[in-house]
C-alpha cells in the first residue's frame, strides 16, 4: 500500500515536470553535474498543478523532496544522461515568517518557511563528509559509515574481519559535500525604535553554498529545525532554532519594502508645497532636544542625501552625506543621533566601542560560529546600514582595525577584506552620522578646536559636515534649555499619568498643551515615507545660479589660505560636499532643480561649521 502511494507521488511529480519543467530539466541535464546540480521549482507552479501536493511539500518537506528527486532520476532523458545526485529546490513559497516571530508553538518545526533579512555572518565554504570510508589496517576491507550533523561516527568493528580496527579514513572513497553556515538578521528597515535585531542560522549545502556574502539582502527558503544547546558535555534545557536552507535568493539592489499609497502621496505633495517645509522638517527631528536647528537641518539633508553619480569612465561619486557631531559631554549628542532610527527608512545605531566582533566595518574571525575551525566573514554596522544611515556614537573610541577600513568605507563605500583565504568586498553605501568627544573628553577653550578633534585628517576630510558643540554657560540659552527639559519631563509624567492612572490629576487641555510641545511637526511614519518617496523620484540638477554661488564660495574659501595641513583641510571634497548638500536641499521640496536658495542654504551651514572649527 505505502509502496503504491510512494510510486503514485513520484508519478505525480513526473507529470508535473512534463507540464511545467521540460525545458528546465533539459538544461539541467546538459549542465549536470559541473555547472548545475539543482532543479528550481516555483511554488506557484506546483500549487497551480496540485494544491494538495504543494501543501504537503510545505508540511513534510524532507519526505516530499525525496519523491521529487526520485522523479527527476526517473524522468525520461537520453540514455547517457543521469541526474543521480541532482537536487530539487523549492522557492517562492507563500509562508514568509518574520525572524522575530519564529516560535516553536507556531508549529513550523520540520516544515518549510521562508525568511528575509541581511546576511550578518557567513563562514567560508568547506567540504563536509557525508559518508566516511574506513579502511581496516589489518584486512584492508572498507566500512562505510554515513555521517550526519554533529559528531564524527566511527565504525564499531570492521565489516570484513570483525576486529576493532585500527582504521584509516580513505578520502578518495568517502563522500563530501560543500557546506556553509550563514546567519540572517532582520533588515534594519523592519526595526522600529531601537529594537535589537533578531537572527537565525542557516546551513547551506552543495550548490547553494558560496552564493552570498555578508551584507547581502536575501530571502531563504528552508526547513526549520530545533537543536538542543550544549556547553561542553552538559546538555541544556534550552533549544536553538535553525534552518536547513533549500534555496536562497539575493534581493536586488533597490530593495525597498516601504509601501507608499496614493493617499500618502497626496499628503507628501501637500507637505512639500508648504512655505515652511524646511522649518517643519527641522521641528520633526528629536523634538525633545532643545535648539540645534542647524544640526537638525543637516540631519534632514542627510536623510534625503544627494544624487549618486556614475561617471562615463566607470567611477562613481557618492551621493551619501557623512556628518559628525563632536563636542562636550552631556550636550544631547547621543540623544539626537539615536533619534535617526525613528525617521530613517533604513538605519543602524551603534557605538564605536562596538560589542560585536565585526565592529563598525567588517571582520574575518575564527569563532564558535564556524565550529572554531572555519573562518567567518561578519558584517559590521556600516555594511548592515547599506543604503541607509549608520548612526555611530562614540566614534572617537572605535577600534584601530575600524579606523583604517573606515577610509575606504566612507569614500568608496565598500569594504575589502582579504584574510585567511577569504577575499570579499562588502558594500557599505551608507551615510555616517557620527558623534564623538574631543581629545581631552571636553573642549579646552585655550586650544584651537580643530586641533582637538581626535581623528586623523584623512578621515576628517571625508565628512561633509562637522559640527562642534561646546557647553559654555550662557544664562539666556541655559534658561530656555531648562524650561524645555522641564517641560519635556513633565510631558513624560503626563503620559505616565494618562496610561497608568485613569483619573488623571491633569486636565485634557494641560496634557495636550504639553504633549504638543514635544511632538514632531511631521509624524515619523509619514516623514519616513516622504524621504523614501523623494529619493525614489527626485534627481535634481544644478541651475547655473546655484553653480555660480557654490563656485564663488569655494574659491573664496581656498583663497583665504586654509592650507592642506590644517586640522580640517579644505579640499576639493568640500566642493563635492556642497553639491550633495544642495541636491539634498532640493529633494526636501521634491524639486528636480537645485536653486540658488538651495545653494545659499547649504553654504550657510558649511560656513558656520567651518567658522566653529576655526577655518575662515
Ligand atoms: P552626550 O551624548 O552629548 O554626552 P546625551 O545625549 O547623553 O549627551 O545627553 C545627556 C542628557 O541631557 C540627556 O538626557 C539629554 O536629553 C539632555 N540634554 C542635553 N542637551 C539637551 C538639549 N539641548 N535639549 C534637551 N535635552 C538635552
Ligand atoms: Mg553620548
Amino acid at each position: 500500500m505505502a509502496q503504491a502511494q510512494n510510486q503514485e507521488l513520484t508519478e505525480r511529480f513526473i507529470q508535473f515536470y512534463r507540464n511545467y519543467y521540460r525545458d528546465a530539466i533539459g538544461q539541467l541535464a546538459q549542465k549536470y553535474p559541473n555547472e548545475k546540480r539543482s532543479l528550481y521549482i516555483d511554488y506557484d507552479d506546483l500549487y497551480r498543478f496540485d494544491t494538495d501536493l504543494a501543501d504537503d511539500y510545505l508540511n513534510q518537506p524532507d519526505q516530499i523532496q525525496e519523491y521529487a528527486e526520485e522523479a527527476l532520476r526517473l524522468y525520461d532523458l537520453p540514455a547517457d544522461v543521469k541526474l543521480g545526485k541532482a537536487h530539487v529546490r523549492l522557492r517562492n513559497i507563500d509562508r514568509a515568517v518574520d525572524i522575530r516571530s519564529i516560535r516553536v508553538h507556531d508549529d513550523h518545526i520540520g516544515k518549510l518557511i521562508s525568511v528575509s533579512g541581511i546576511v550578518r555572518k557567513a563562514t567560508d565554504v568547506r567540504p563536509k563528509i557525508t559518508e566516511a570510508a574506513f579502511e581496516c589496517q589489518r584486512c584492508g576491507t572498507m566500512t562505510y559509515i554515513p555521517q550526519s550533523d554533529g559528531n564524527f561516527q566511527e565504525p564499531h568493528e570492521c565489516q570484513g574481519c570483525e576486529r576493532q580496527g585500527p582504521f584509516r579514513v580513505n578520502f578518495d572513497q568517502s563522500e563530501f559535500i560543500d557546506a556553509q553556515k550563514i546567519r540572517v538578521q532582520e533588515s534594519p528597515e523592519g526595526l522600529r525604535g531601537g529594537e535589537t535585531p533578531q537572527s537565525i542560522d542557516v546551513n547551506m549545502e552543495d550548490d547553494v553554498t558560496g552564493k552570498v556574502t555578508a551584507g547581502d539582502h536575501v530571502t531563504i527558503t528552508g526547513v526549520l529545525h530545533i537543536e538542543q544547546q550544549q556547553s561542553g558535555q552538559e546538555k541544556s534545557a534550552i533549544f536553538d532554532l535553525y534552518m536547513d536552507g533549500v534555496s536562497i535568493d539575493i534581493e536586488d539592489e533597490e530593495f525597498e519594502d516601504m509601501e507608499i499609497t496614493e493617499e500618502d502621496k497626496q499628503q507628501i505633495i501637500e507637505l512639500s508645497d508648504r512655505e515652511t517645509i524646511y522649518e517643519d522638517m527641522v521641528a520633526s527631528v528629536a523634538p525633545a532636544i532643545y535648539g540645534y536647528d542647524e544640526e537638525k537641518l543637516a540631519m534632514i539633508l542627510q536623510l534625503f542625501s544627494g544624487v549618486t553619480k556614475h561617471l562615463p569612465d566607470g567611477s562613481r561619486i557618492r551621493g551619501d552625506l557623512h556628518m559628525l557631531l563632536i563636542g562636550d559631554p552631556g550636550t544631547g549628542k547621543s540623544q539626537m543621533i539615536s533619534y535617526i532610527q525613528n525617521i530613517a527608512p533604513r538605519s543602524v545605531y551603534t557605538s564605536g566601542k562596538g560589542s560585536s566582533s565585526a565592529g563598525l566595518t567588517a571582520a574575518a574571525v575564527r569563532d564558535d560560529f564556524g565550529d572554531g575551525q572555519q573562518w567567518t566573514l561578519e558584517a559590521g554596522a556600516l555594511v548592515l546600514a547599506d543604503k541607509g544611515i549608520a548612526a555611530v556614537d562614540e566614534l572617537d573610541k572605535m577600534r584601530p582595525e575600524d579606523r583604517s577600513a573606515m577610509h575606504e568605507a566612507l569614500e568608496q563605500q565598500k569594504i575589502s577584506i582579504s584574510k585567511a583565504g577569504i577575499n570579499a568586498t562588502l558594500k557599505s553605501r551608507c551615510s555616517l552620522l557620527g558623534a564623538a568627544n574631543p581629545k581631552y573628553g571636553r573642549f579646552d577653550q585655550y586650544e584651537s578646536i580643530g586641533e582637538q578633534i581626535d581623528l586623523e585628517p584623512a578621515l576628517i576630510s571625508r565628512f561633509d559636515l562637522i559640527f562642534t558643540v561646546t557647553d559654555q554657560p550662557d544664562p539666556e540659552h541655559d534658561g530656555k534649555l531648562a524650561d524645555h527639559i522641564l517641560k519635556t519631563n513633565y510631558a513624560g509624567e503626563l503620559n505616565t499619568q494618562r496610561t497608568h492612572v485613569p483619573t488623571s490629576k491633569f486636565t485634557e487641555e494641560e496634557v495636550n498643551a504639553v504633549t504638543e510641545e514635544v511632538a514632531p511637526e511631521i509624524d515619523a511614519e509619514l516623514l519616513r515615507k516622504y524621504i523614501a518617496f523623494s529619493k525614489r523620484n527626485c534627481f535634481p540638477t544644478m541651475t547655473p545660479e546655484a553653480k555660480e554661488a557654490i563656485r564663488e564660495f569655494y574659491v573664496n574659501l581656498r583663497a583665504k589660505g586654509a592650507d592642506e595641513d590644517a586640522p580640517v583641510p579644505v579640499t576639493a571634497r568640500k566642493l563635492e560636499a556642497l553639491v550633495r548638500l544642495a541636491e539634498a536641499s532640493a529633494r526636501v521640496r521634491l524639486s528636480d532643480e537645485v536653486s540658488e536658495e538651495d545653494a545659499t542654504r547649504v553654504i550657510e551651514i558649511v560656513r558656520s561649521c567651518l567658522q566653529d572649527i576655526g577655518v575662515d
